[in-house]
């Protein structure tokens, strides 16, 4: 392997490498990584800096934007709800059952008020919002699902399939949820190991340069596109 970090493009020189795992840990549940009927795609090697700037508290949270993702797509999970005299309060309320294993620090990093104790009445009264900071939920979970997929497609790219982390490409990620956790592409994109239960990337070349992907993670799709025939200048070293 080269010693050329995947996140920057640049050389890794005389430091020690730091290794990025090409799927996120938090995305494999078993114990032994190395197992019949996975796919284990392993580490490649990256800067320290680059490996800790590139978003690894968005790694541990992906898993949760993701059941987020999921919430989102059924009805029955969560209400959304606008103050009747004042229209800029709006608020959305989950049903604390459809977010199995949400701790109190998953709670406050998405930013949500825990209100199983508290009465409508004071829910009502405008003082419960003041100092409390406005929220974007859909911005934040799909930023966060979408670059650490993209982020994991790409290193796929470079780990299997040959791809220098020195060229340029750009890619375009679209989000789908709500599909049932067992749909498969095998049938149209060619057999693929899974990397866990659930959690599996059909990868496939297209237009001879660049590249189409679909990965998911139980119930959430994203649809990767590599582009690497624009005209992007080359990095320097
Ligand atoms: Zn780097």
């Amino acid at each position: 392997m080269s010693s050329i970090c995947y996140l920057c493009g640049k050389e890794i020189g005389k430091g020690v490498a730091s290794k990025d795992h090409v799927v996120p840990r938090q995305f494999i549940r078993r114990k032994q990584p190395k197992m019949r009927g996975f796919d284990y795609t392993g580490v490649l090697p990256t800067h320290e800096e680059c490996n800790n700037k590139f978003g690894a508290e968005s790694e541990r949270m992906c898993q949760k934007s993701l059941q987020l993702i999921d919430a989102l797509s059924n009805p029955e999970c969560y209400v959304r709800l606008q103050h009747r005299d004042k229209r800029e309060i709006e608020i959305m309320g989950f049903d604390a059952d459809c977010l199995p294993g949400f701790t109190e620090s998953d709670r406050e990093f998405f930013r949500f008020i825990d209100v199983r104790s508290t009465s409508i009445e004071e829910l009502r009264d405008t003082e419960f919002y003041k100092g409390k900071r406005k929220t974007n939920l859909h911005k934040q979970i799909l930023n966060i699902a979408l670059s650490v997929l993209a982020k994991s497609a790409a290193a796929v790219l470079v780990k299997r399939f040959d791809t220098s982390p020195r060229t340029w490409w750009r890619i375009l990620c679209i989000p789908y949820h709500g599909v049932s956790p067992t749909v498969d592409f095998d049938g149209l994109l060619g057999k693929t190991k899974p990397f866990e239960v659930g959690v599996k990337l059909w990868i496939r070349p297209y237009n001879n340069k660049d590249w189409f992907g679909i990965y998911k993670n139980q119930g959430a799709l994203v649809y990767v596109f590599f582009g690497f025939r624009a005209k992007l200048p080359l990095l320097k070293k």
